[in-house]
C-alpha cells in the first residue's frame, strides 16, 4: 500500500486527520499512558508507540486456570497478559479479567487474540463469508467476558497474507473498536508469513503491535529480523512467542534450555517482551531472574548448539506450508503441527485439541492414504505425528486435565 493509500484508509476510516492515529489523541480512547506499574528493579522494554513499558516476559494465558495464579504473577511483577477468544472457548478470559479486575486498572495490559472463522489457515486469505459486523461482536464478546472497561489490545490472529493484513473491514473494525474507547490499541499475531504480514501491517499504518513466532530455530532469520527492524522503525512494537521452540526436541524430552532459548531472542533488542505460557509461579520466578541476566553463558551457548544440531527441528513445525500442496486430503498440516506441539511441548491438552479442531483433524484424517507421501523440510514423519496426535480428539473434553 502506498503513502496515498494510507493516508486514503486514515482519513477515510476515521474521517479526521491522520494526527488523530497517535495513541490517545482519539477522541473517545481512553488517554494512553506508560503502564507506570512496570517493577523498577525488573529490566523492561517499551512497546513502541503504545509507550507501554513492559517487563521482558510477560503471560501468555492459555494455560492459566486459576485467578489466583493469575493474581501472583501479577504481584510477582507480570503486568502484560495475553489472552484469546479461543484460550478455554471463552472462559480464559473470563478468568484473566476476574483476576486483575480490582487492581489499579493503569497498572496491567490485557491483550486477546480475536480470529476470524472465515480465516483459511492453509492460504491466509479470508473467505467471501466473512463480515466486519460479526467480527466486531467477537471482540465485543471478548471485553464482555474480561469485565473490564476496556482491552489494551485486540490482535487479528494468524495472519500471513498482504491482502488479508490490509482488508479494509478489518482495518475498518480495528479503528472503530479504538474510537469508540473499547481497545486501546490494535495489532496481528503470525506464525508463518511473518515477513509480508509484518510489512502488510506497517503499511496500514494501523495496527500498533506484532505478536510473532521468534526462535532460535528460526530458518529465516535474516530477512525476518530485517521485517522486524522495519516494523520497530515504523514505531510498532514486537512480542515474540514461542520463544521455546517447542520447549522440547520430541515429544519424551530431552527438553530445549529455557533460560537460552529466551536470552536468545531478547538479544534482539527489537523484541520488546516475550509471552511465555507460564503455568507455576517457579517458571515465573526463573524467567524474572533470567532476564535480571541476558548475558549467555558458554554452556547455555552450547545447549542450543546442540539443540540445533538435533536430526529434525523437534516439536517445533517452521510453518512454511510446503507440505500443504503435497496433501492429496489438503489436511492443514501446519496447524496440526502446532497442536502436536501444544500436546507434548506445552502439555497443554485443551489448546492442542481446539487446535487439531480448527485444523478440522478428525479420527478418520489419513485412512485412505496407504503411505504418505509428504516430505516435510524439517524431517517430520508427518504421518506419524498425525497417527498419535488424533487420539486426542477423541478424547472427552471433561477429561482433558489442562
Ligand atoms: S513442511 Fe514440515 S516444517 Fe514446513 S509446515 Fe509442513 S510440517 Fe511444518
Ligand atoms: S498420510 Fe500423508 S498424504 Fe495422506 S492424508 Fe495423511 S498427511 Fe496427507
Amino acid at each position: 500500500m502506498n503513502n496515498n493509500r494510507r493516508e486514503f484508509l486514515k482519513k477515510g476510516l476515521l474521517g479526521v486527520s491522520a494526527t488523530a492515529l497517535i495513541p490517545g489523541v482519539i477522541k473517545g480512547s481512553p488517554v494512553a499512558s506508560s503502564i507506570a506499574a512496570a517493577p523498577a528493579d525488573l529490566p523492561s522494554r517499551v512497546l513502541g508507540r503504545t509507550g507501554i513499558k513492559a517487563p521482558l516476559i510477560s503471560l501468555g494465558a492459555s494455560g492459566a486456570i486459576n485467578r489466583d495464579f493469575i493474581k501472583g504473577a501479577y504481584n510477582s511483577g507480570i503486568k502484560l497478559f495475553f489472552s484469546a477468544t479461543y484460550y478455554g472457548e471463552g472462559n480464559n478470559e473470563i478468568i484473566v479479567g476476574e483476576a486483575l479486575k480490582e487492581l489499579p486498572r493503569d497498572s496491567f495490559v490485557v491483550a486477546t487474540a480475536v480470529p476470524c472463522n472465515e480465516l483459511d489457515n492453509r492460504t491466509g486469505m479470508l473467505n467471501d463469508k466473512f463480515s466486519a459486523r460479526a467480527y466486531m461482536e467477537k471482540a465485543e464478546g471478548s471485553l464482555r467476558r474480561f469485565g473490564l472497561d476496556h482491552i489494551d489490545i485486540i490482535l487479528f490472529p494468524y495472519a500471513a497474507k498482504r491482502e488479508t493484513v490490509c482488508n479494509e473491514d478489518i482495518l475498518r473494525t480495528m479503528e472503530q473498536l479504538r474510537q469508540q474507547g473499547k481497545v486501546r490499541f490494535t495489532g496481528i499475531a503470525s506464525h508463518n508469513g511473518t515477513e509480508e504480514a509484518l510489512d502488510a501491517a506497517v503499511s496500514t499504518g494501523i495496527y500498533d503491535i506484532a505478536m510473532i513466532s521468534y526462535n532460535f530455530r528460526i530458518e529465516n532469520r535474516e530477512a525476518l529480523d530485517a521485517a522486524i527492524a522495519r516494523a520497530t522503525a515504523s514505531g510498532m512494537a514486537i512480542v515474540a512467542m514461542k520463544t521455546t521452540a517447542g520447549v522440547f526436541r520430541n515429544k519424551s524430552g530431552p527438553g530445549i534450555n529455557s533460560d537460552a532459548a529466551l536470552k536468545w531472542a531478547l538479544q534482539n533488542v527489537n523484541i520488546s517482551t516475550i509471552v511465555s505460557g507460564m503455568t507455576t509461579s517457579e517458571q515465573i520466578q526463573k524467567n524474572l531472574a533470567m532476564i535480571r541476566n541476558l548475558k549467555m553463558t558458554e554452556e547455555e551457548m552450547s545447549d542450543l548448539k546442540t539443540a540445533l544440531a538435533f536430526s529434525d527441528t523437534g516439536l517445533f513445525c517452521q510453518q512454511c506450508g510446503q507440505c500443504l500442496s503435497q496433501c492429496p486430503a489438503s489436511l492443514d498440516i501446519p496447524t496440526i503441527m502446532r497442536g502436536y506441539m501444544y500436546a507434548y511441548g506445552y502439555r497443554n491438552l485443551r489448546q492442542a485439541r481446539n487446535t487439531l479442531a480448527a485444523a478440522g483433524l478428525e479420527t478418520g484424517s489419513c485412512a485412505d492414504c496407504t503411505s504418505c507421501i509428504v516430505k516435510c523440510r524439517s524431517g517430520f514423519d508427518v504421518r506419524a505425528k498425525i497417527q498419535d496426535i488424533k487420539r486426542l480428539t477423541e478424547v472427552p473434553e471433561d477429561l482433558l486435565l489442562s
